[in-house]
């Protein structure tokens, strides 16, 4: 089975107090993973250490970083190397979410190459993808995502694209509470699968683990999760909450 993952994205909240609090409560719930589960931490990079020394050990357990740079190290202040980030024990570097292609114009090509350096030193990217209101609104969003897909991706070998975990994530439906409905996501991954499947066949298309985000909740997860190419969830706002993740983690397939 594909594995189904489920991915918090803390964003930029939580002190190191409240954020060694809100891990040590979720890993001390009630969910037991099955082995093709995984829960994934992007937490920000001063807790990158903190949250990896916490689920060391754990095999279903991983931290992601929010971002990452393209260049491996040097002259850049303020930002964040892959060896930085490797070196704290994160497996996975989320990219190209939403906030950081509109308030940091992050493009489709520099997408494509903080994909490269992160699948170059042994990372798993977890790249998003997704439309904005008007684009679903004039029913364009699968051209939109493919085009995504397109310019960031399609420029990797087979081995490299069946490292990378997607989530699609409609940008009018993150932090909304407006989320897509169980039919709407369904029928975005499934074109999704169909892109990557003409691009690089049927059995890497169908190992590639395709991740709803989008005001995912301990009420809709598992509707969501339950579609055939819902592969779990990227959860922002919900995943700040203990009981609410964890509602979401036993939700995953
Ligand atoms: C996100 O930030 O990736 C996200 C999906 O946020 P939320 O769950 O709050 O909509």
């Amino acid at each position: 089975m594909r594995q189904q993952i489920a991915a918090a994205n803390w964003k930029m909240n939580l002190t190191l107090e409240e954020a060694s609090k809100l891990l040590d409560d979720i890993l001390s719930g009630p969910q037991q993973l099955k082995s093709h589960q995984k829960v994934i931490f992007a937490v920000p990079f001063p807790y990158l250490q903190m949250a990896g020394t916490k689920i060391s050990g754990n095999a279903n357990y991983h931290i992601a970083a929010q971002n990452c740079y393209t260049k491996k190290s040097g002259a850049y202040t303020g930002e964040t190397s892959v060896d930085m980030i490797r070196s704290v024990g994160a497996a996975y570097v989320v990219l190209g979410h939403s906030e950081r292609r509109e308030y940091f114009n992050e493009s489709n090509t520099m997408l494509a190459e903080k994909v490269n350096i992160v699948l170059d030193n042994e990372l798993i990217p977890l790249f998003c993808c997704g439309e904005p209101l008007p684009v679903r609104g004039s029913d364009s969003q699968n051209a939109y995502v493919e085009k995504q897909l397109e310019e960031s991706l399609f420029h990797l070998s087979n081995d490299q694209i069946t490292r990378l975990v997607i989530a699609y994530e409609p940008i009018w439906a993150i932090g909304t509470g407006k989320t897509a409905t169980a039919a709407q996501a369904q029928e975005m991954h499934a074109h999704l699968r169909n892109v990557l499947a003409k691009r690089y066949g049927n059995e890497v298309a169908d190992n590639i683990p395709i991740l709803y985000g989008g005001s995912v909740k301990g009420s809709n997860a598992k509707e969501l999760f339950s579609q055939p190419d819902v592969d779990g969830g990227l959860v922002g706002g919900a995943s700040l909450l203990a009981a609410e993740f964890g509602k979401i983690i036993e939700a995953l397939k």
